[in-house]
């Protein structure tokens, strides 16, 4: 790997301002996903190091939620013109460690930056009411204020991005960060956090501790002093956080699985197989390539169970079907037709380059079929007719819909599930509420 700054690439963890290992030295090794390469080390930081990494969060809140708007916007903007300065050798850092190819990592380090960018210019807007009062002699009013220190666990799909929403929100609202990322992918947020040291945050502001997710999470959720979690993985980890946060009662905010449908009204499988048969695969750092390795083996299979179930139920292969000729962890992209509901692949996250395709007879039964899981993350609807445009946006229990667009996340809306896709709304003008506490204050005896 081409890195211009070496020092970006950190393998220790972040408490209260210092780079350390774990206490007693233990690491694990981070691998390439394309070519089984160690990358590098992390610590596996241990129950105490998290307490630790959140006692330096909780010293660090006072000043820090006193810190003026605009100083905290001041600091982000400082850490959103790094990334963008560093948008290389970060990209570089993801790939070595995600896989994705070098054109998405690049393009998610400035997605992952306009979340910063967006948060420090909503920074201050961030203000209460004066409410009428019943009473001639009393005032009311709400304050907004941080809820306090913030565990943020992120998972590896988007390194970048998964942290910068959040984390972006939370010192926006005044809350200290204690930020756990993905075991497969810790040094894109180690990198980030290098970045929030040169850009002149308090020690403790933000945190990042790297390790064993039952260890850390257990810490994260149970602490006293961590008043917020927020977190992006699957429904079944995301449940257990929820239980696990219940005897603290800490505010929880929970992007969950998915698993989207994209409903279209016209001739589409032969065209799309045929589209889908022409992406490059490969390392993420050759030019040209447009789909990369697997995240791990168990994805492979992940993916290989799902194919097999669908075909063993009656499902055509139109495209790829097996691992790529590439070896390793590469899959080719792969077009199932004639698929049903009830299949593995239409129900669960396959989180690989398949799409089952299902036939629908209209409108009607596409909605229905649509909304017939437990998910409610994002769904997505081709068509000109206007009509039918506003029925599918009203009518898909989804928590985000796009009509004639497939990409729609951004720093400006709010992203987030319904039914087991989550909880609360990350970006936009919500994501800040979500790290903000309401207080109703009553002034009497006015006279
Ligand atoms: P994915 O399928 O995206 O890997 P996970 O829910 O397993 O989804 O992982 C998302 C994040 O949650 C990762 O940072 C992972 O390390 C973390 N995680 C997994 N299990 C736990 C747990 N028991 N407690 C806390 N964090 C966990």
């Amino acid at each position: 790997m081409k890195q211009s700054d070496p020092l970006l690439f950190r393998q220790q963890a972040l408490i209260d301002g210092e780079w350390r290992d774990a206490a007693d030295g233990a690491r694990f090794a981070i691998h390439n996903p394309a070519t089984a390469e160690t990358v590098g080390h992390a610590p596996c930081c241990s129950a105490a190091d998290v307490e630790r990494a959140v006692a330096a969060a909780h010293a660090a809140f006072a000043g820090w939620r006193a810190t003026p708007a605009k100083t905290r916007a001041q600091l982000l903007r400082r850490w959103f013109d790094l990334m963008l300065a560093n948008r290389d050798d970060l990209a570089a850092i993801m790939v070595r460690e995600q896989g994705k190819p070098l054109a998405e990592a690049r393009g998610e380090i400035d997605y992952a930056a306009s979340f910063i960018e967006w948060f420090a210019e909503e920074a201050r807007r961030v203000y209460g009411d004066v409410v009428a009062s019943p009473w001639a002699e009393r005032r009311m009013l709400t304050l907004q204020q941080p809820v306090g220190v913030a565990a943020l666990i992120t998972p590896w799909n988007f390194p970048a991005a998964m942290l910068t929403r959040k984390a972006g929100a939370a010192l926006t609202a005044g809350c200290t960060v204690v930020a756990k990322p993905a075991s497969q992918t810790p040094f894109t947020a180690l990198a980030l956090a290098e970045l929030t040291q040169r850009a002149g945050f308090p020690p403790g502001v933000l945190n990042i501790v790297t390790g064993d997710a039952a260890t850390i999470g257990g810490v994260l959720t149970s602490h006293p002093l961590v008043r917020k979690l927020s977190f992006t993985g699957s429904t079944a980890v995301g449940k257990q956080l929820l239980a696990q946060s219940a005897a603290t009662l800490k505010h929880v905010s929970l992007e969950l699985g998915g698993n989207a449908p994209f409903i279209v009204f016209d001739a589409f499988a032969e065209k799309f197989a045929a589209a889908a048969a022409r992406l490059k695969v490969g390392n993420g750092f050759e030019a040209g390539v447009e789909i990369g390795p697997l995240i791990s083996a168990a994805a492979l299979r992940k993916v290989e169970a799902h194919i097999a179930d669908a075909l063993a139920q009656g499902a055509t292969l139109l495209a790829g079907g097996s691992r790529h000729a590439l070896g390793g962890q590469f899959f080719q992209p792969t077009v199932l037709r004639d698929c049903t509901p009830g299949m593995q692949v239409c129900r669960d996250e396959t989180f690989g380059p398949v799409a089952p395709l299902i036939r629908f007879a209209g409108e009607a039964e596409a909605i229905r079929m649509a909304n017939d899981t437990e998910f409610g993350l994002a769904a997505y609807a081709y068509t000109r007719d206007l009509g039918r445009a506003w029925r599918l946006a009203e009518a898909l229990d989804y928590g985000m819909v796009g009509i004639n667009a497939g990409l729609i996340s951004t720093a400006e809306a709010a992203f987030g599930g319904v039914k087991q896709s989550g909880l609360g709304r990350e970006g936009g003008r919500s994501g800040i509420g979500e790290y903000l506490e309401s207080k109703y204050v009553n002034l009497g005896g006015l006279g």
